[in-house]
């Protein structure tokens, strides 16, 4: 198989992506599939095919806890728009552009067309995702209906096409004693699962990183766990991990819009949340300058591989926004 692999998904039927649970007894979905449920539902679907055995396996530690990444899966209008754009602050006119991408050295404050305050970007999808909601009765911590308490669960829509890449031993996760996985069951443990129908495309290639002269520029799909020498959290990536993957030096981070996040998640075995920790938020972008122009291949190893800790959960994956429009 090879370094990397495209995987689509389509919805059979509505499926909610656990996010929390509000005051008001709505639950949130996501618009996308992290990589950690992705990554849940393929290996649920191997303890199905072989048994609880297999989870003891050298072939299914080295697929799902290896060094390998499940990135997340979106859809155009799912990804963040970067935290280094700029948009207008209120309505824009027809006339006016608009986007200003700080990441390209467009540090516009006022839009030139109209006058109006630019403001950044807060990593908010860039489309509408098509939701519905559902409304059911809401259950105690037990799993018992809790009378007359009604729950609504927002979720994605059926025929939702949502798309993302593994890559490394994650690869391996898509075939299971020599049977390709068609179908999987997506959804957290706390909201409602619905089935989706896998597509697998291994000659797709991802977009090429952004790149102006020696320059990388680097956005987050996903939040992103990083580490300073001495193990604290840092909102900047690693220059060394950087350097490994690219095969030239990295030398500095020029830019950084980003923003903290806090992610948890959900401990299966134990039914406890798992602690919250720091990362950095989904749509931060970093602009790094490199001792020369990376090569395409690995700035496809990296745009599929992601960076930071935790790839294998879904954290550090990496996408390609639209150009912006050139200075007028
Ligand atoms: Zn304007």
């Amino acid at each position: 198989m090879s370094e990397y692999v495209r995987i689509t998904v389509t919805l059979t039927q509505p499926v909610a992506v656990g996010r929390n649970v509000r005051a008001d007894s709505r639950q949130d979905t996501h618009n996308h599939v992290p990589g950690s449920v992705l990554r849940g539902a393929l290996a649920a679907a191997w303890i199905h095919r072989r048994g609880q055995e297999v989870t003891r396996s050298s072939e299914f530690l080295e697929t799902f806890e290896g060094t390998g990444s499940f990135g997340p899966l979106h859809s155009a209008d799912s990804l963040p728009v970067p935290l280094s754009v700029k948009r207008h602050k209120y309505e824009a006119s027809q006339r006016c552009r608009s986007e200003w991408d700080a990441a390209y050295g467009q540090h516009a404050t006022t839009c030139e067309e109209c006058g109006d305050p630019l403001v950044f970007s807060k990593g908010q999808p860039r489309g509408r995702v098509p939701l519905e909601s559902r409304t059911t009765t809401a259950l105690t911590p037990e799993g018992v209906v809790r009378d007359g308490h009604l729950f609504t669960q927002s979720m994605l829509k059926e025929e939702t096409r949502l798309s993302g890449w593994l890559h490394g031993p994650a690869t391996h996760a898509l075939c299971c004693a020599g049977e390709p996985i068609r179908t999987l069951s997506l959804g957290s443990r706390r909201s409602l699962r619905g089935s989706v129908t896998v597509d697998v495309d291994t000659t797709a290639e991802p977009d090429l990183i952004e790149c102006v002269g020696e320059d990388i520029i680097l956005r987050l799909a996903a939040p992103a766990v990083f580490c300073d020498d001495f193990g604290f959290p840092t909102d900047r990536p690693d220059l060394r991990e950087l350097s490994d993957v690219l095969g030239v030096e990295a030398l500095e981070v020029t830019g950084a819009w980003t923003r903290w996040d806090e992610v948890g998640g959900w401990h299966a075995a134990s039914g406890l949340p798992k602690p919250v920790e720091r990362a950095v938020a989904a749509g931060s972008t970093y602009r790094i300058r490199c001792a020369k122009a990376p090569g395409p291949e690995s700035l496809r190893t990296l745009a599929t591989r992601g960076i930071g800790l935790r790839r294998r959960e879904g954290f550090g994956a990496l996408y390609v926004a639209p150009r912006p429009e050139a200075h007028t």
